[in-house]
């Protein structure tokens, strides 16, 4: 994944692409970072019509504009480079599923920057529904024995594993709420954090009470709909846990931000803060 193409994007690379540290500016970024940066796009950068080829199918990913696109393969081709794609059970990981993957995680950070992504290393990839088997502790403590089918999961401080076949799925033609990259991606980023609360590392610039105010209403209000048997606006499924709340809601916010900001006003405004973009 060769390319000649980087100097027409290397204009691009700032210290964002690693950092959203808005402190650290082109004039004072670090010298010896930004050397890297542009030894990886050097080695390792993704040819612009095999970049093209891939993403060009990938609705997210088209409805970015062409700066957006810009940095979202140089974004990328870092994540590539920073990660190990392992295929479970002797799957062949190609560069079509390893873009494919990068790139629809990369929308996500787009304007967060890479380190969002930092303190793990691998995915895994499973050529479809992968089955679990644990132990579970319920509300009032009884272990149950669990044993299901996922398309995704992410471990805290470990992988993410995904299914090849349900990635198929979400990507390449746009189903509002679902995209199972968006999801596990999501997790990661909650888990940012320490654990899965439905909490990422938040900027300074925004509260944490605030997050939690309008996430915690939004989750309580879809729950008692869902408990009186009304309709569900969002995948029910968001009512889990507020792990699981958050990654649905960002399921939602990039593949159907309108119903998000519809039904879940504040938590759209808190993700449109806190991802730095807005969708619509
Ligand atoms: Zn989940």
């Amino acid at each position: 994944m060769h390319s000649a193409h980087w100097d027409a994007v290397s204009a691009h690379i700032c210290a964002r692409c690693w950092s959203d540290d808005h402190a650290i500016t082109s004039a004072s970024m670090n010298i010896i970072q930004r050397y890297l940066v542009r030894r990886t796009l050097r080695k390792h950068g993704i040819a612009f019509n095999q970049w093209h080829r891939i993403t060009s199918q990938l609705p997210l990913v088209c409805a970015l504009s062409s700066r957006q696109k810009a940095r979202l393969r140089l974004l990328c081709t870092l994540l590539l480079k920073k990660k190990v794609f392992t295929g479970a059970h002797d799957f062949v990981v190609n560069d079509e599923m390893r873009i494919c993957i990068a790139a629809q995680a990369c929308v996500a950070i787009l304007n967060i920057g890479l380190n969002a992504f930092d303190g793990w290393l691998e995915i895994i990839i499973y050529p479809n529904a992968f089955i679990v088997s644990r132990d579970v502790v319920d509300e009032i403590g009884l272990v149950h024995h669990e044993r299901r089918g996922l398309s995704g999961e992410s471990w805290g401080r470990g992988p993410v594993i995904l299914s090849w076949q349900d990635v198929q799925h979400d990507s390449y033609t746009l189903r509002p709420g679902h995209n199972i990259v968006i999801h596990e991606f999501a997790h990661k980023l909650d888990m940012g954090s320490g654990r899965a609360n439905g909490q990422p590392p938040l900027p300074a610039n925004m509260p944490a009470s605030e997050w939690n105010q309008a996430l915690t209403d939004a989750y309580n209000k879809l729950s008692e709909r869902i408990e009186h048997h009304q309709h569900s606006y969002i995948n029910a499924y968001a009512v889990t846990n507020a792990a699981e709340f958050f990654a649905v809601c960002c399921e939602y916010f990039f593949t159907a931000p309108q119903i998000l900001q519809k039904h879940c006003p504040q938590v759209f405004q808190q993700l449109t803060t806190y991802f730095k973009q807005h969708p619509l």
